[in-house]
């Protein structure tokens, strides 16, 4: 934003005194042409009579104007040319230096760059693009992950066309995890189906879909109060549509697992504070990384990933060999810190008095 502001700085700088040259000019010459009019009607109708010497001051004065105004606008040239190198200096066009080029070093790291990527093309439904796109990196992926993809998509490609049965087989497949978290997707997917019918006119239809399925949610009264309403005042269906494809893939996790769109997110967020280190610190921000991936201060981008564990007990990082543990309570400490806190066969939970066994803690993967 500073960069914008410097460089609309200089572009104001010069309009104004563009303005002024302008007006200068344009009355000058305006008046200078009137005079060689003149003097043109003069030699047609006088011929030979004319005052020379008149004439020559005239066009002595004429040079000397035209003179200044090249002058003028020579200096011109060189003002804007330096909006170009205040540009180039407010701007930067190479970020390569604010990355950390040890990232993508070795083939595994590349190739988990690319599964992300053709994972992001998936779930944007751009299937023969991420076909190329393998094809051109020599990957494979797990077709799993595609038919899941396809699948979820196929969803919404249904709901959008009115054929809302692939979504309730999706929510009978998935009712336990819908229902811990007390989801409205099913309610939404039946207030959707009956102003369907009810938009075609069929009143009477509408109101036995209701009767049909609306008692099975004894908790959504009120919601089922204002859909009733709708009998009255047909609200805007298309609007309802896209806010139950969109909490759809809310549910479905299609829309929050897109680690290209995220990580893009990050690096854009953090991309001023690397800058500002590039200026600050080094010529090259990649140096600053230290062997734990780790940068000398704290950005704040907005997005809370921790990929490393630090053992609050112990103050030591997790590793292959001594992973996070999550205990029954639900408080995670390294599995070293859980072997020291074990007391004849048991274990009590440094945070909260809940004892408990050492088996049943459980690893946790980040
Ligand atoms: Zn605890």
């Amino acid at each position: 934003m500073d960069a914008c502001q410097n460089v609309e700085a200089d572009v104001e700088k010069i309009l104004a005194k563009y303005n002024k040259y302008g007006q200068k000019w344009q009355f000058q010459l305006h008046r200078f042409i009137s005079t060689l009019e003149r003097y043109k009607k003069e030699f047609e109708s006088q011929g030979s009579g004319i005052d020379h010497c008149e004439l020559s001051s005239t066009i002595l004065q004429i040079k000397l104007s035209i003179k200044e105004i090249t002058n003028e606008h020579r200096r011109w040239h060189s003002d804007v040319s330096r909006v170009g190198k205040s540009i180039d200096k407010n701007f930067i066009s190479d970020y390569t230096e604010a990355s950390n080029k040890k990232v993508f070093k070795t083939d595994h790291e590349k190739e988990i760059l690319n599964k992300i990527i053709c994972l992001h093309l998936y779930k944007d439904s751009k299937w023969e693009v991420a076909e190329e796109f393998l094809k051109e990196v020599g990957l494979t992926i797990d077709d799993g992950q595609k038919q899941h993809y396809l699948h979820l998509n196929h969803i919404v490609d249904c709901l959008k066309r009115k054929n809302t049965q692939p979504a309730f087989e999706w929510v009978r497949q998935n009712k336990i995890h819908l229902d811990a978290k007390k989801s409205d997707l099913e309610f939404k997917l039946h207030q959707i189906v009956f102003l369907d019918i009810l938009s075609e006119g069929n009143h009477y239809e509408a109101v036995v879909y209701a009767r049909a399925n609306f008692n099975n949610f004894l908790d959504k009264q009120k919601e089922i109060q204002s859909t009733m309403g709708m009998l009255l005042y047909l609200p805007n269906i298309e609007q309802i549509r896209d806010d139950v494809i969109d909490l759809f893939l809310k549910e479905s996790c299609l829309s929050d697992d897109d680690l290209l769109s995220i990580s893009v997110n990050v690096g854009c967020s953090a991309l001023p504070t690397l800058l500002d280190i590039k200026q600050a610190i080094c010529r090259d921000v990649g140096g600053v990384w230290n062997e734990n991936d780790e940068l000398p201060i704290k950005i704040d981008t907005g997005f809370a990933y921790h990929s490393v564990f630090a053992c609050p007990i112990l103050r030591t990082r997790s590793s292959s060999s001594n992973p996070p543990m999550m205990l029954v309570c639900g408080h995670v400490i390294s599995k070293d810190a859980l072997h020291k806190l074990e007391r004849s066969g048991r274990l009590k939970c440094p945070y909260c008095p809940k004892e408990q066994l050492p088996s049943e803690a459980r690893v946790i993967h980040f």
